[in-house]
């Protein structure tokens, strides 16, 4: 048997093969009525109540480095990036399990400030902290959550459901975390210079950080948008599919349009771009839009919904309504500033941990 590396195939490549060999199991099931391949698995509870579940691994080095990152964030946004998937499903959050692996050096205070920071994340949210498990980890710190959360079914919103003609909206701003993570290394590596260097630190560093609050807060303290979740229930609005932009709007808008069987065309010109993020891809000569529609983590909600409720959302400071789904033969368009189209299905995917 020839071994692949799985960086030929990549995460979702992976992904989808792992799917076969557990489509058996899900078939013993009848009341999952989503397994892989959603922003949480979905089952039904009972006739009035469905189940969302989720899990998210953080592991340092690939997802965080902690010379940039406070234990307390860190705390905070292994939280917030659970909840925004639950949020994904048009659910509100329930409970949590908190499984660490620590390497045993590190000292507890460490630990206990993540915790402070997972705690103060749940309590705002209203979710229960309710368990998980503690290892040791032979290189460096590993932190997985698993959450629950609940819905009805006809609340219930899921990647598939989008037809031709609905609006693509997006929630907050973009490009803000992509924006953060630059200023974030940038910072680290004149701190490491100055230390090589025996300098004193340099505060005009710092200075631009606090110019910069907004983005760097995107990218360390991203926060769920719960407070959308209860927009849309106090509007009486389901959309018609949802995704959070966790990977990014092009490859998230890609997943959406894949599990509906449809099209897209977005406007760049509509995208709601972080304005600190623009002054910030000038500084570093790159491009805003591209880091709005590529760069990940800035944990929003996409989704779309019949033309006939846009006065829904119209009045709504933080929905943006930046497309429209088409047929599945149109493929993902992109018009771009300049007028020109563009496909999407030609720019980098976005995130993928296992891209060479
Ligand atoms: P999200 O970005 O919303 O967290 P992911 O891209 O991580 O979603 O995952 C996509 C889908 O694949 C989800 O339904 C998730 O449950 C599933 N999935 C991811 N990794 C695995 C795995 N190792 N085993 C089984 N299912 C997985
Ligand atoms: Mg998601």
């Amino acid at each position: 048997m020839a071994f692949k590396p799985i960086s030929e195939i990549g995460e979702f490549g992976l992904i989808e093969r792992l799917a076969k060999i557990t489509t058996p199991s899900t078939k013993q099931r009848p009341e999952l009525l989503e397994g892989i391949g959603d922003d949480c698995a979905v089952w039904r509870i009972d006739e009035s109540v469905v189940q969302v579940v989720t899990t998210d691994l953080l592991a340092e080095h690939v997802h965080f480095d902690l010379l940039t990152t406070p234990l307390h964030h860190l705390g905070s946004k292994a939280i917030s990036v659970n909840v925004s998937d639950i949020c994904a499903m048009n659910a509100m959050p329930d409970y949590a399990l908190i499984s660490i692996a620590v390497p045993p050096k590190m000292p507890v205070e460490m630990v206990e400030e993540l915790y402070r920071g997972i705690e103060h994340a749940a309590s705002v949210y209203g979710l229960a902290i309710a368990g998980g498990d503690t290892s040791s980890s032979a290189s460096g710190l590993f932190i997985s959550v698993s959450m629950t959360g609940t819905t009805t079914p006809e609340l219930l919103a899921l990647r598939k459901g989008a037809s031709p003609g609905d609006l693509i909206c997006v929630t907050g701003t973009l490009g803000g975390s992509t924006a953060g993570l630059h200023l974030l290394q940038r910072e680290k590596a004149t701190m490491i210079e100055q230390m090589r260097n025996n300098e004193p630190y340099n505060k005009e560093v710092m200075a631009e950080l606090q110019e910069y609050a907004e983005a760097i807060r995107s990218h360390l303290l991203p926060e769920a948008r719960i407070d959308i979740i209860d927009f849309f229930s106090e509007e009486g609005i389901v959309p018609t599919a949802m995704i959070d932009i966790s990977d990014g709007l092009v490859a998230d808008l890609g997943h959406l349009c894949r599990r509906s069987g449809v099209g897209a065309t977005i406007d760049e010109s509509k995208l709601p771009v972080l304005a600190e993020a623009r002054a910030v891809a000038e500084e570093f000569q790159q491009d805003a839009f591209d880091w709005a529609l590529t760069g990940g983590e800035d944990y929003q909600l996409l989704f779309t919904l019949p033309k006939s409720q846009y006065d829904l959302v119209a009045a709504h400071r933080d929905i943006t309504v930046i497309g429209e789904i088409t047929e599945k033969e149109e493929g993902l368009l992109l018009t771009d500033i300049f007028g020109i189209t563009i496909d999407m299905a030609e720019m980098k995917p976005g995130f993928d941990h296992f891209a060479g």
